[in-house]
Formats: C-alpha cells, sequence, structure tokens
C-alpha cells in the first residue's frame, strides 16, 4: 500500500514529467473512480457518466502548475486554482508515458507479477493526455483508490478540513512528536502512528520499520514509553523516510514509479513482512500479530513491551 515515500516518488516523478504541460483530454474508463468537489466519497463509490464528462470537460486545457503531497495524497494543483487529488489506497498506479514510447509495451516489474503491458491495460481507469503528446495512466487494481478533482482553493481548504490530517512525519520537531503520541496514552503506539489525524502519511510497512528500528513493541502503551524512546522512534521515522524516498519507495504488491519501474526500498526491510525470520540483531524469532486491524511483525526479545 503506497505510503509517504511510495507518494513522495510519484511526486517528484511527475514533477520532472509533467510541471507545466496541459492537459488535452481526460478519457475515464470507470466511472466510479472520478469524483468532483469536497463532499464524502462512499464506500460504494457509485458513478455515472454525466459526472465522468463533468470531470472530463472541467479537466481539459488545464495546465500543470505544482504537484504537492500531504499525507497520502498527490495534489496536482493547476493554473486556474482547481486541483486534482490522487489517493492510491491499496494499490493505485500512475503510469506516464512519453509519446514515443506509446507504441511500445512496457514492463510493469512488481515483484509479484512482472507483466509486459500495453497500456491501457484491463485495470486503467482514466487516461490523461498531454499536448505534447505524453500519456498518464490511472490504474488501480483493486480500486479501493480514486481522483478527485476541487473547483478552487476554498473547496481544497474545506475537503483538507474534513480530512483532519495530522502534522508531516518529515517536518514535525521531537517535541511535537513527543506530543503527538500523548494525544491517547493508552493507545497502543503502532495505533497511533497509522492515525492519520495525530501523524500523516504513515501505513504499516514504515511503521513496523521505524518501531523495530527504536525497539519498542507496537502494541505499547504510548504514554509507557519513555522520552529517550520516543526521541529513538522519532529518529528512525525520520531516517527510514528519507531513505526510502531516496530509494524510490517500497514495491512489493502494486506499487510502481512512474516510469513503471520498481522502487528498491523493499530490499531494505528489516522486519515488515517477515514473520518467521529470524532477528538480525537478536537471532529471535520474528511474530506477528493484529495491532488494530492490520499485522504487525515485531522481534518479541528485542521490541519491549
Ligand atoms: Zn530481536
Amino acid at each position: 500500500m503506497p505510503e509517504l515515500p511510495e507518494v513522495e516518488t510519484i511526486k517528484r516523478n511527475l514533477q520532472k514529467s509533467l510541471l507545466g504541460k496541459t492537459i488535452s483530454g481526460i478519457l475515464v474508463l470507470t466511472d466510479k473512480m472520478v469524483f468532483i468537489g469536497a463532499g464524502k466519497i462512499s464506500a460504494l463509490k457509485k458513478g455515472n457518466t454525466a459526472r465522468s464528462k463533468k470531470f472530463s470537460s472541467a479537466l481539459a486545457r488545464q495546465k500543470i502548475k505544482s504537484f504537492d503531497r500531504r499525507g497520502k495524497f498527490l495534489i496536482t494543483q493547476f493554473h486556474s486554482g482547481s486541483r486534482l487529488l490522487v489517493h492510491l489506497r491499496m494499490s493505485g498506479q500512475l503510469i506516464f508515458i512519453p509519446k514515443k514510447l506509446l507504441a511500445r509495451p512496457l514492463l510493469l516489474s512488481v515483484a509479484k507479477s512482472a507483466l509486459s503491458e500495453l497500456l491501457p491495460t484491463k485495470h486503467t481507469h482514466a487516461v490523461f493526455s498531454f499536448s505534447d503528446g505524453g500519456k498518464l495512466f490511472y490504474n488501480d487494481v483493486r480500486q479501493f483508490g480514486h481522483l478527485r478533482l476541487v473547483a478552487d482553493e476554498k473547496e481544497f481548504a474545506k475537503l483538507m478540513a474534513v480530512q483532519n490530517l495530522g502534522p508531516e512525519p518529515l517536518e514535525i520537531s521531537e517535541k511535537g512528536f513527543f506530543a503527538a503520541l500523548q494525544t491517547n496514552p493508552k493507545r497502543a503506539v503502532k495505533a497511533l502512528l497509522l492515525d492519520q489525524s495525530v501523524i500523516a502519511g504513515i501505513g504499516n510497512i514504515y511503521a513496523d520499520e521505524s518501531l523495530f528500528a527504536a525497539k519498542i513493541n507496537p502494541s505499547r502503551p504510548a504514554g509507557k514509553i519513555k522520552s529517550a524512546e520516543v526521541k529513538n522512534l522519532w529518529a528512525a521515522l525520520q531516517r527510514i523516510l528519507k531513505e526510502a524516498i531516496k530509494r524510490g519507495g517500497s514495491s512489493l504488491e502494486y506499487f510502481l514509479k512512474t516510469n513503471g519501474s520498481a522502487g528498491s526500498f523493499s530490499h531494505e526491510h528489516q522486519v515488515y513482512g517477515k514473520s518467521g525470520e529470524l532477528c538480525p540483531r537478536c537471532g529471535a524469532q520474528f511474530k506477528s500479530k493484529t495491532v488494530v486491524g492490520r499485522t504487525s511483525t515485531y522481534c518479541p526479545h528485542c521490541q519491549k513491551y
């Protein structure tokens, strides 16, 4: 599942390929994946052709001013003031192909399935064409993600207020991080790390990796963590997120960089998804348990409760 480093990777990729470019047209292939306005998106996500048409015509001829990231949201801002927000959820992909490469099948090299495919694939839900002939494909196998268009600054601010995102982990101070973990001292530290309103952008991978690095058990109540340990966790989070961004994120199931290649941080994972393997630090066997509905892998010997 794409987390902060993966969305940041996409943002940086798109900045290189698409900044200043103009959209010439949008083809929506799956109506339920596109939304307009700041309203709530229901779990059912019903779509309709009229909405897709409105979405497409509102985006046509828009020129890209900037790409930003907030938590796990990718935000494209246009010169008109409108914005396109993308949330990749479980399996969203944004693949950009310049005009000269469009006729060639692209090797979509995810660890689980390295497939040469000609885009659009059966999992492509929207195609953005650019005035220079390049195309951006939005793929999503599981279809939990979405694209959302907001008209202006005011609507964007309203949407962000509803999302109620906590501070960015790469911007928060050590003090601020300590305070964030004290918002609910009885809750498991991992639950707080995953709560987007406490701190934004962290998911299962980077929560498990940073807790392992800081030697803290994922289900330990946040209020019982000593300030020296919080400092270690804050530092580990900063280091791991920065390194993951440098390596283009973690490609485990579906995440890809915008050129279709895999991010390499998955090779650096110490604990995530490694239940039953041996801890490289102490040699004990990693265990896994469910914390707030998510599988957490940890070392029962050196991650203190
Ligand atoms: Zn260990």
